[in-house]
């Protein structure tokens, strides 16, 4: 066993603080990691990465070579399948697959420079609207009324690239046509037959059209302060009186309803218990839309509280085919 005089001990003790010192500073100084790379969602818009919009025609010039494409290019984003890593693509219609692109280049376009600034001021980007008007989204899988009638695979993809991008905006879209249009159009499935119950004839044709062109924006009303997850539970009512309903009650956490048009509410039909939606249009008197400030996500989505105070309902604004709380499920 070797014994060290004190000073050997220092000396030795120094050497050992320098290497300690070097191992770390050569760990310092090791390049900043690209966050780009590993977290893309998390970098400034003005980077946020765009999709491989020229892959599909890359990958068929490349071939065989696709799999080398990365270091063939070195560089080019373009090539990399950021968001496709199960070549989900290859799965969809020449029409998907454009539509898709479609959607994909005005996100990535439009909406990824003016996301944070929009993030930041807890607004609604309302300069966009018309653009999103031009992509022909609104109204999704809903057939005649002026909707798209896309199909159910073409709507999800709609919605996982508007979503890819900002989160805010699909719910922006979900809310309206998911929520507000397919409640006033929903389908019910009765044995063989489809017959399109939500609302009736003349309430389609007069809502969707422009629902869909988002002259009209909607919006959903169902949560109450007291009743989310139980929602089934809600304490708005709506009484029977002549010509209408009058309705009492409160909603939260509505989304679009601080600048809605027209806004579904559900509330308690005071004679036979069960949950109605009615049409409510946005200068009704009695009703009061108040934004929920300092929220930390979604915060480009104005949410609201909303406030019915003997807010009277006209017949022709009842939607006939809710009839229960079951209903609500309906809408799909
Ligand atoms: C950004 C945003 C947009 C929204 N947009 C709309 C809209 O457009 N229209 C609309 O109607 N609503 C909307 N909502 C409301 C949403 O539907 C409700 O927030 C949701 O249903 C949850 O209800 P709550 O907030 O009252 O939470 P609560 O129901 O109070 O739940 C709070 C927590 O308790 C848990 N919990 C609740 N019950 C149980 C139980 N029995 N057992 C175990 N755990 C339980 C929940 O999982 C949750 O984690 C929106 C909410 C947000 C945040």
């Amino acid at each position: 066993m070797t014994v060290l005089s004190s000073q050997n001990r220092e000396l030795a003790s120094l050497k050992a603080d320098k290497q300690n010192k070097d191992a770390k500073s050569s760990y310092f100084n090791l390049p900043s990691l690209d966050v780009s790379d590993a977290f893309p969602q998390a970098t400034p818009a003005s980077v946020f990465p765009p999709c491989s919009h020229q892959l599909s025609k890359k990958r068929k010039l490349l071939g065989n070579k696709y799999k080398n494409a990365y270091q063939a290019y070195p560089g080019t984003r373009a090539l990399m399948p950021t968001s496709d890593y199960y070549h989900f693509d290859d799965l969809l219609t020449p029409e998907e697959q454009a539509l898709r692109m479609k959607v994909r280049e005005f996100m990535e376009k439009e909406i990824a420079p003016i996301m944070a600034k929009y993030w930041e001021k807890a607004e609604f980007p309302f300069h966009v609207v018309p653009k999103l008007v031009a992509l022909g989204i609104a109204g999704g899988t809903i057939k005649g009324y002026g909707c798209p009638g896309l199909s159910i695979t073409a709507n999800a993809i709609v919605t996982a690239e508007v979503a890819r991008v900002d989160a805010s905006c699909s719910t922006f879209i979900l809310v309206h046509s998911s929520l507000g249009m397919l409640t006033i159009w929903f389908l019910y499935l009765l044995g063989l037959s489809t017959i399109a119950i939500g609302g009736s004839e003349a309430q389609k044709c007069k809502y969707l059209p422009s629902m869909a062109q988002l002259k009209t924006i909607g919006c959903w009303g169902l949560t109450e302060p007291g009743y989310g997850s139980d929602a089934s539970s809600l304490e708005t009512i709506a009484t029977k009186v002549a010509g209408g309903w009058i309705l009492d009650g409160q909603k939260r956490w509505i989304g679009n309803s601080t600048f809605a048009d027209v806004l579904i509410i559900f509330a308690r039909n005071t004679t036979t218990n069960q949950i109605n939606a009615f049409i409510v249009k946005k200068d009704a008197p009695g009703l009061q839309v108040t934004k929920i400030e300092n929220k930390i996500g979604l915060r480009i989505v104005q949410n609201g509280d909303i406030l019915l105070k003997k807010v009277f309902v006209p017949d022709e604004d009842k939607l006939p085919g809710i009839n229960s709380f079951k209903d609500t499920n309906k809408v799909r």
